[in-house]
């Protein structure tokens, strides 16, 4: 029999541009933990990697549903206990018009969901400039165009109005705002949701709220879910278990549909048949989400005042490291410092990695306005860690940069 050459396997080209800055990293600091050094991880959302363990009464209840034999599919949307809770705290949100909720395998399926049921080839969606990954992969992968809007770093990282306004085409479908933000920690003004929502309104745009940060917010604000204020227009509000309540590695994720029931009808039957395609959301975990809106929340109160002690810290350094500025993130924890270097930030984030082991993402790697260089920190390690990282990184500036 004739032995055939075999052929190297080549990925499909519509993944050519799919980047994951998050983790480009993770082979050069492989290496570097081969050679025996420890890394300063500053680069990856997860609480489980420091201090904050998920809240016992949420594993319990997992527990127990797998004691109980909830191990087989359920059903595609989601199991009715789930629903329940979660539109009952889309009420406790202010939400007045809900339409549909459904649960997912984290807000990242939810995310893939939602896209792959609304875009058409040709169509395009109004993402944010810097962007948390996903969006763009999800994009590419569907092969629709990018058009981002810039959130503006000398407005506290708001979204730029004028910008969105000129970014509209009469292909743009919707748009996606991530509040509390991903690497900004910015949180949207009121003034903001309502002007976002009035050009929604008058453009026919639906809103992706990606609110998965919702309950972590370090300043005084509240955080305020633009579907409440908006109950006509279509908004898809996303959240899940992975950040508030410290279980990501359980990906559980829901959306809630708001609106106009008979404007978002076709829209949600395209939803839920994508849905029925791809069975269901892991189902035990699902018994978590009752347990984890409705159950004790003590452990946000513990969350919080650690969380706003480590943006303290970060941005007493920032402040007082030269070449370094930052807006105060006000949610979530990550902070998005400009870094003023004669260098690109990929090359920085390389290099600080090899000579300090501390890793940190390179603002390129999220989308940035031209000229200007940033590193998103991820303040979930505790302060001694941090104090640690942060004269390590400004040793490193003053030994490079002199
Ligand atoms: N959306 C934002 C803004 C995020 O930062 C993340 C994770 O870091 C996700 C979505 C994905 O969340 P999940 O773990 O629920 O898939």
């Amino acid at each position: 029999m004739a032995v055939t050459q075999s052929r190297e396997i080549a990925a499909a080209q519509r993944l050519d541009n799919v980047r994951y800055a998050i983790r480009d990293l993770a082979s050069v600091a492989d290496e570097i933990n081969r050679k025996g050094h420890k890394i300063l991880p500053l680069n990856i959302g997860d609480p489980l990697n420091f201090d904050f363990q998920t809240p016992p009464h949420l594993i319990e209840a997992v527990y127990k549903a797998m004691k109980d034999g909830k191990n087989g599919y359920a059903p595609s949307p989601g199991i009715k206990v789930a629903l329940d809770a979660v539109r009952a705290e889309a009420a406790r949100k202010g939400l007045t018009s809900v339409q549909d909720a459904f649960i997912t395998n984290g807000v990242s399926e939810t995310v893939d969901v939602c896209l792959t049921s609304l875009l058409n080839p040709g169509d395009n969606l109004l993402t944010p400039s810097p962007d948390y990954p996903l969006y763009s992969a999800i994009l590419t992968k569907l092969g629709i165009e990018h058009n981002t809007y810039a959130l503006n770093e000398d407005d506290g990282w708001q979204p730029d109005l004028i910008d969105v306004h000129k970014k509209i085409t009469p292909r743009t479908r919707g748009i996606v705002l991530i509040n509390p933000n991903n690497p900004t920690g910015a949180v949207c003004t009121r003034r903001m949701l309502e002007a976002i929502a009035e050009l929604a309104r008058r453009n026919n745009l639906v809103i992706f709220a990606d609110e998965i940060y919702d309950k972590l917010i370090l300043d005084d604000d509240q955080h305020i879910s633009i579907a409440a204020i908006a109950p006509d227009v279509p908004v898809i509000t996303f959240g899940g278990l992975s950040k508030n309540y410290l279980a990501p590695g359980w990906r559980i994720g829901w959306g809630v549909v708001s609106g106009d029931g008979a404007q978002v009808k076709p829209y949600v039957e395209g939803i839920q048949r994508m849905l029925r395609a791809r069975l269901c959301a892991n189902h035990p975990e699902q018994y978590a989400i009752p347990a984890a809106l409705e159950g004790p929340q003590d452990h946000l109160i513990e969350v919080n005042r650690k969380l706003r002690s480590r943006r303290d810290l970060t941005m007493q350094w920032c402040n007082s490291t030269p070449r370094v500025s930052c807006v105060s993130p006000r949610g979530a924890f990550y902070a998005f410092p400009r870094i003023d270097i004669p260098e690109g930030d990929e090359v920085f984030v390389k290099e600080l990695l090899v000579r300090k082991h501390v890793l940190v993402v390179h603002g390129s790697g999220f989308g940035q306005k031209p000229g200007t260089q940033h590193i998103r920190i991820v303040f979930l390690p505790n302060e001694e860690t941090l104090q640690k990282a942060y004269s390590s990184i400004a040793d490193f500036m003053r030994e490079r940069y002199k």
